[in-house]
């Protein structure tokens, strides 16, 4: 909670408390008033002149005693008699017209204390809904409107070229809606964009509406599942109100497989209030009509999980894909970023490409970003390559952490690690080549090793697979050669190797026994988690994984027990320098080894 929030808060309860003690006082001050004197009592005080003034106020009348003190007394149904009584005893009588004031005096209080009530619920609300950064609306528009349509165009979006073609259409479209309608042309009423997070689906789909010139509504599906049950069908219903306003435009909901995953998989709560989203989704987008210009664009990176009914004709029946960029692209994204920043000379953007596989449109966005903050930091005009590296690094693993003590003894166990992992990575020629070697710390790695493919990949052999997982163990064989003893550092190593080494025995077809068929979601379980396979399978999944990971370690230790020298010449150097680059590490090797030993042109 910010410290603002908690101004607000304490500000709020002071206001209802003083609320509070307003209303118990003016309660107690009527209550003064309500003693009361029968008919009778009434005339025969008057009679010993001890009522100075009689007020008669519609049914009520209030006499004042010689003290000050007042009473109420019922009146009769013609007062006027009762009022020459009075006056005939020497009692001032007037006739009030503070009917008005008695009235609002009794429902004072009620006033007062509904506000409090009305606070305190209002508050107790903000906090259910966690942040508390979210007025309190329940069924109000979750959409974010962009009144104004997106600045952002095409142009914008690098690289995914073929996503840009399939939505050109849909521009053209939206631009001029009443040309595809003479022709009775049958245009799509949503689109599923699916790929990994941070490939541009959000960004591409307000360059549809930017490039058609038309307002663009944007929503998340989780944002739909929130509370209660039925709220999120009131938000879409609210939504589309909205957005049939303003046709034609865009509707956006990202993260459709929050509320649209396949039924049967549901459990929980959230089942019922996803089930009654998706219907009232499905109930609005079958609704359109020929006038509707509404096109739903939705992202998800599980397609796979998603509802069929949703992907029938006349939902979302165009599908288009993003990828992780390739070289090209991730070229033509760092060009569309680095655009209006002043880069040094020297700084190749084609190298930087080179050196980012898997990295995503929103990395490399993130990356140049990281490169000018580094930059602005260090004081400096123009972005150099050395910043571009660094970020690359964090972008990877995070930023360095320099502060972090570490003893010599295990800064040196770590240097040993790290370098069993570049020296085997280096010697077995499958493994992708190695950038950078470091024992500075970063994120909650204590050493890192780096080593990107020189290519984009699309498929990976048998025999790669076990050359890289022996990469990965290569950290730990070195730790057992060189110390006769293993650290709990290698968790995140034995970790990977083992996805890796399931994967290829349940994804892949690669185990010996178990054969070609795919078992499960890649971990021997299907999507709801309970196990594809026989036990009898699990168990020999569970050997082959294992058998696949030993061998791998034998040939790292192998490989170490080769290099023993080397190990111990390069982790001095390390030790000595903290960071190691390919081709320091690889003068290092040649050094110990002899330009022999040289590793082969990958192949
Ligand atoms: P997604 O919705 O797929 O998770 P976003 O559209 O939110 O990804 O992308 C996040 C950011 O990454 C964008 O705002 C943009 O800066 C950058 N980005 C992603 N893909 C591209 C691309 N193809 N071209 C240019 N920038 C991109
Ligand atoms: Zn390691």
């Amino acid at each position: 909670m910010t410290q603002a929030r908690r101004k607000q808060i304490a500000l709020a309860m002071i206001a209802a408390l003083a609320c509070l003690l307003a209303a118990i006082a003016f309660l107690s001050a009527v209550n003064t008033r309500t003693s009361t004197w029968s008919y009778s009592r009434l005339i025969d005080q008057a009679l010993q002149g001890r009522v100075k003034t009689f007020e008669i106020d519609g049914e009520v009348g209030i006499a004042t005693d010689r003290d000050g003190r007042q009473y109420a007394v019922q009146l009769p149904a013609n007062p006027s008699v009762l009022a020459s009584t009075l006056a005939s005893d020497g009692v001032e009588v007037a006739f009030g017209d503070s009917q008005a004031i008695a009235a609002l005096q009794r429902v004072l209080p009620y006033l007062l204390v509904l506000p409090v009530m009305g606070l305190l619920i209002f508050f107790v609300f903000r906090q259910v809904r966690g942040q508390g950064n979210q007025p309190l609306m329940f069924v109000r528009s979750p959409a974010k409107l962009v009144v104004a349509t997106p600045e952002v165009t095409f142009v914008h979006v690098a690289g995914a070229d073929e996503a840009k073609q399939e939505l050109a259409e849909i521009v053209e479209f939206l631009k001029d809606p009443a040309r595809f309608a003479e022709l009775g042309a049958r245009i799509p009423k949503g689109v599923l964009l699916a790929g990994p997070p941070g490939t541009g689906k959000t960004l591409l789909s307000k360059a549809v509406a930017g490039e058609a010139g038309v307002p663009f509504f944007s929503a998340s599906g989780s944002e739909f599942v929130e509370l209660f049950v039925g709220v999120g069908a009131g938000r879409v219903r609210d939504l589309f109100v909205q957005a049939k306003k303003s046709s034609p435009c865009i509707v956006f909901v990202d993260e459709i497989d929050a509320v649209g995953r396949q039924r049967r998989i549901g459990f929980g709560g959230a089942h019922d209030e996803r089930e009654q989203t998706l219907n009232q989704l499905l109930v609005e987008m079958d609704g359109f009509d020929t006038n509707t210009h509404v096109i739903v664009i939705a992202a998800t990176n599980r397609p796979d999980v998603l509802d069929p009914a949703l992907l029938r004709p006349g939902r979302f029946d165009r599908h288009v894909r993003l990828d992780l960029p390739e070289v090209r692209g991730r070229r033509e994204i760092l060009d569309v970023h680095a655009r209006n920043k002043p880069l040094e000379a020297a700084v190749d953007l084609d190298v930087l490409a080179r050196q980012t596989p898997g990295f995503s449109g929103a990395d490399l966005a993130n990356l140049i970003n990281e490169a000018a903050i580094l930059a602005a930091r260090a004081n400096r005009k123009v972005i150099g390559m050395e910043e571009l590296e660094e970020a690359i690094a964090r972008v990877v693993a995070g930023p360095e952490k320099k502060s972090r003590r570490i003893s010599e003894r295990e800064k040196e166990v770590i240097a040993y690690h790290e370098v069993g992992h570049a020296l085997v990575m280096k010697a077995l020629p499958l493994c992708d080549p190695v950038h950078k070697v470091s024992i500075i710390s970063r994120g909650m790695a204590l050493g890192w090793t780096l080593s990107l493919p020189e290519e984009d990949r699309y498929l990976v052999s048998k025999e790669e697979l076990k050359q890289q997982i022996a990469g990965i163990m290569g950290g730990r064989a070195a730790e057992e050669i060189v110390f006769g003893d293993v650290t709990s550092g290698a968790e995140n190593d034995i970790q990977r190797a083992t996805q890796m080494a399931r994967r290829m025995v349940t994804r892949w077809g690669m185990g010996e026994r178990v054969g070609i068929v795919l078992l499960g979601h890649g971990d021997g379980r299907d999507v709801s988690g309970s196990p594809a396979c026989s036990d009898e399978t699990a168990a020999h999944i569970d050997r082959e994984v294992a058998a696949i990971v030993e061998q791998a370690y034998q040939l790292a230790s192998s490989v170490l027990g080769q290099r023993r020298q080397t190990l111990d010449s390069v982790t001095e150097r390390l030790l000595e320098v903290e960071t190691l680059r390919a081709e320091e590490l690889q003068a290092l090797v040649s050094e110990a080894e002899g330009p022999a030993s040289e590793r082969p042109a990958a192949g």
